[in-house]
Parts: structure tokens; C-alpha cells; sequence
């Protein structure tokens, strides 16, 4: 015996057709000696409004701000009704075609999580009942981004949570794939919308697609790419716009070994959530890193790149990091509201950057790679502001205005654009 997971985001189950096109998609994937779970989002736009709702008392009737702790739990409760409907309509859609399905709430089967809610882990999966069910035949119908906790309490998986609900099932009912259809047909060199030559990939490493996702590509959650890589879960990512039957190769992510023709660089990713926090005039002496960035830690700031030089008076230093966007007030509130004991002169916050990053698994084995980078950007006047490097990834800070000349640039300088 087999088994499938299959996985439906959003936009493809947006309304009643594509509903009933999902359940054409699940029935063509139905052969004897194999068990079907399929996962579903909410309708795309639903938890959106769901969360919308809940704003209203978001803030405590005499205007102070409400505890979490007392919000987030109810929070989920009502985020994630949205994945409740549409797990109820498709196995409706699945009988309406003759094929015999039922739906499986999160607590049913169960997702086990921890208690943070809005945010939940899932840790323990146990499908016996829903094995033993799609074994025999009958497709399981599961909300995505539901779970619940040791004392009964309903959470949900955190926004675009889905993904991970079905990787983590595929994963627990020992599923040989996991394919989650989309409203794109696959994972791309980059974003198509700036590069029109971008093309899709054939396959992906998880370690790449990873890098890809948590660099701005929207494609899968970042944590169900960590679970699929721990678990050794491959995925497909394929467009559920198409009808069955028809060509629909999408994009596998799956482990390096099993991808014959390494690219140097396979794809090149963009974020302008970024902002650049500068502190000029830094003390030098050890434990001034440690203080700064543990502050920032506290605050809750997600520190990404971080460049140190010196400076030029003696015994002080420079140092330049960057955090999304929308923590760099908070950043600079925590630095300066310490300046004085840390020792800084000065600081400078920038919002107008955009990072922008090369991938690829070839560059552990290839030289000259940042050359490359270098030169593709130099040659269109485009100025590095801080670089940050991994094994498999090149990251350059840059002015965003330039974010789609630099990304048009390096998808040709790797030759990646399409003939
Ligand atoms: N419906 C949830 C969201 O919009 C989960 C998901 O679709 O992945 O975030
Ligand atoms: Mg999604």
C-alpha cells in the first residue's frame, strides 16, 4: 500500500469550481493500492477576514492593548474555521464524483502542537485512524493550519501555515511524496514578474529551496521546507489550475544526491523587507557584540546581515546589520535608548535597501561565483552596501530602487535566463 498527500492552497480551492477541479485532480490521482490524504486552506481571502474579525477586540474596551495571552487562544479558534469549510466542501465534491471521502478536523486526527498559539509547532502526528481509513480506500479530507494542544485547546500553525500541516502528515503517514498544487506551476529561477525569461526548475534541493523560501520566495512556508528536508519528505509544487491529464511536471524538491546536473546558481531571490541599522563609532573591546545583539534579541529584532570594521578614530568600530523592515524602529529605539552604556556615537537607519541573493548547491564546488556577482552588478553602476555569504548563498545588500535591474542582471550573468 502507498500513500499520497496532496495539498491545495488558497486560490485553488477560491471558490466552488476550483473546488470541484481539486476533486478532478484527486480522482486521477487515485489508483488501487493507494491512500489519498488531501490538505486544504481556507478559501483564499478567508483568514484574511477571519483575522479581520478578531481585530474588533484586539484592543481592551478602555483602549490599553490586550494581553496575547488572554487573545491568541480564541484567535485561533476563529483563524481557523476558514480550513474547517473548505475540508467539508471538498470531500463533498470528492462523493459528488462517486469517489468516497471524509473530512478530518485537526483535533480529530490529532495535529499535536505546543501551547503558542497564532504560532504553534506541530510535534506528534499520529494518523492510525487515518491511515487505516485511506488505506481502505476512503480519501482523508484535513484542514491545513490546525492543530491542538495536550489539554484540548485549538492553535493554528502561524499565516501560510498549510504547508507544513502537509508535509508533517505526509511525513507521519510515511507518504512517498507530498505534491502541493498552486496557482503556479512550479518553483522558478526567480520571480517571472521581473524576469520574464525566468524558467521553471525541474528540481530543487531542499537545502536551495530552503535558502529560496526564507530569502522571499513565496512558494512553500519556510517551515514546511525545514520539516521536508528533516524528514526526507520530497515535494512537488505543480499548478492546480490545469486540468488532469493534462501536462503538469511542476517543480520536485528534493535531496542533492538525486539531482544529476548541480547549477552553479539555480536561482536568484529578492526581498525588500529590509531595513539597514548603522552604528558609527562603536567601543571596541569584547562583549560590546554580545551586548548590542542581545538587546536586539530581546527586543524580539531578527538580525540578518551583520558587517563589523573598523573605524577610523582608534579603539572603535563600525558596525552595519540589517532586520526586516519593519524592526528597524525598534532597533534603533533599543540601541540608543542604551547608547551611552554601550559606547555608540552614532546611529543611522536606512529603509530603502532590498537584499537580493544568488542560490545555488554547484557554488560549494565552483570558484569565482561572487566574481560573477560583483561584476553583473558593478556594470550597471548598482552599489554593495554589506555582502553576507553562506555555503550556498550570496547575499548583497543594495538600494531598492535597483532591486529588478540587479535581479534582471544576475539571472543573465548566470545564465539563467530562458532561450
Ligand atoms: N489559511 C491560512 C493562511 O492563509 C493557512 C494557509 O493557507 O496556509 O495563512
Ligand atoms: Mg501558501
Amino acid at each position: 500500500m502507498s500513500r499520497l498527500v496532496l495539498k491545495f492552497g488558497g486560490t485553488s480551492v477560491g471558490d466552488v469550481d476550483r473546488i470541484a477541479r481539486a476533486a478532478r485532480i484527486v480522482a486521477a490521482e487515485r489508483t488501487p493500492g493507494r491512500g489519498l490524504a488531501v490538505v486544504v486552506s481556507a478559501i483564499a481571502g478567508e483568514t484574511d477576514r477571519l483575522v479581520q474579525l478578531t481585530r474588533a477586540f484586539a484592543v481592551r474596551a478602555d483602549g490599553g492593548p490586550v494581553d496575547p495571552k488572554t487573545f491568541d487562544d480564541e484567535y485561533d479558534v476563529v483563524v481557523s474555521s476558514g480550513e474547517q469549510v473548505t475540508t467539508g466542501l471538498l470531500a463533498l465534491a470528492l462523493r459528488n464524483i462517486g469517489i468516497a471521502a471524509r473530512s478530518w478536523q485537526g483535533w480529530q486526527i490529532p495535529f499535536r502542537t505546543d501551547n503558542a498559539h497564532a504560532k504553534a509547532r506541530i510535534g506528534d502526528v499520529r494518523c492510525n485512524e487515518i491511515g487505516a481509513s485511506i488505506d481502505a480506500g476512503v480519501v482523508a479530507v484535513v484542514p491545513g493550519f490546525q492543530g491542538v494542544t495536550e489539554d484540548q485547546r485549538i492553535t493554528t500553525l502561524g499565516r501560510g501555515g498549510s504547508d507544513t500541516s502537509a508535509v508533517a502528515l505526509a511525513a507521519a503517514l510515511g507518504a512517498e511524496r507530498c505534491d502541493i498544487y498552486t496557482d503556479v506551476d512550479g518553483v522558478y529561477t526567480t520571480d517571472p514578474r521581473i524576469v520574464a525569461k525566468a524558467r521553471r526548475l525541474d528540481r530543487i534541493s531542499y537545502e536551495e529551496m530552503l535558502e529560496m523560501a526564507s530569502l522571499g520566495a513565496k512558494v512553500l512556508q519556510t517551515r514546511s521546507v525545514e520539516l521536508a528536508f528533516a524528514k526526507r519528505v520530497p515535494i512537488r509544487v505543480l499548478s492546480s489550475l490545469v486540468e488532469p491529464g493534462a501536462p503538469n511536471p511542476g517543480t520536485l524538491v528534493c535531496p542533492e544526491e538525486e539531482i544529476v546536473e548541480k547549477q552553479v546558481v539555480s536561482g536568484v531571490a529578492y526581498s525588500r523587507d529590509e531595513a539597514k541599522v548603522t552604528l558609527l563609532g562603536v567601543e571596541d573591546h569584547p562583549g560590546v557584540a554580545a551586548d548590542i545583539f542581545g538587546r536586539l534579541a530581546d527586543a524580539n529584532v531578527n538580525v540578518d546581515m551583520i558587517v563589523q570594521s573598523e573605524a577610523r578614530q582608534p579603539g572603535r568600530q563600525n558596525i552595519v546589520f540589517t532586520c526586516p523592515d519593519r524592526d528597524a524602529p525598534k532597533a534603533a529605539a533599543v540601541i540608543q535608548e542604551a547608547r551611552e552604556k554601550i559606547g555608540v556615537e552614532e546611529i543611522h537607519v536606512r529603509r530603502d535597501v532590498a537584499k537580493v541573493s544568488v542560490i545555488g548547491i554547484g557554488m560549494r564546488s565552483q570558484v569565482g561565483v561572487a566574481r560573477t556577482m560583483f561584476a553583473a552588478l558593478a556594470q550597471k553602476g548598482i552599489n554593495i552596501e554589506a555582502i553576507a555569504t553562506s555555503e550556498i548563498k550570496i547575499s548583497v545588500l543594495i538600494d531598492a530602487a535597483y532591486t529588478e535591474l540587479a535581479v534582471r542582471a544576475l539571472h543573465t550573468a548566470y545564465g539563467l535566463d530562458a532561450a
